[in-house]
């Protein structure tokens, strides 16, 4: 058989050839909506787990990142060291970035997207990498806290 005749056979029965598909296609819908149906909680359940298992993959890459824009700020305002211009501190979860001059909490941007901002606007002046130990005395010596010694 070659492909000519194949072709011709096939348009001479085209029409049965589809009206059998058709047939086919319906005579199933029973079988196929009960499969759907029994099949239900697992497909449900699959893509359920689908879903978590990327929800999980996403958020551990987006700390990732986050963590990276983190530490460039930090070791950029920390003079080249990831960590504290004052004691030296390099545990990350401990750093942050100190406003030298800023009095008050006021205009104080917080998280990631105060670094993303920093890194937005090329690393703008005025600002160091402190510990949260060397902040708090900072503050307690600007006298900012009310109940500091
Ligand atoms: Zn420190």
């Amino acid at each position: 058989m070659n492909t000519k005749y194949q072709r011709k056979y096939y348009q001479k029965n085209k029409e049965r050839f589809k009206k059998n598909q058709r047939e086919y296609y319906y005579s199933h819908k029973e079988e196929r909506r009960e499969y759907y149906n029994s099949h239900k909680e697992e497909r449900q359940a699959y893509s359920r787990k689908y879903h978590n298992e990327n929800k999980e993959k996403r958020r551990i890459q987006n700390r990732q990142y986050q963590q990276q824009v983190k530490e460039g700020i930090l070791t950029h305002y920390g003079n080249g060291k990831c960590g504290c211009v004052k004691c030296g501190e390099s545990r990350l979860a401990c750093l942050s970035i100190d406003h030298i001059k800023a009095i008050g909490a006021k205009r104080r941007r917080k998280g990631v997207y105060f670094y993303r901002w920093l890194e937005i606007n090329n690393y703008p002046k005025g600002y160091q990498t402190l510990c949260m130990n060397c902040q708090w005395v900072k503050r307690v010596e600007n006298n900012e806290v009310r109940n500091g010694l």
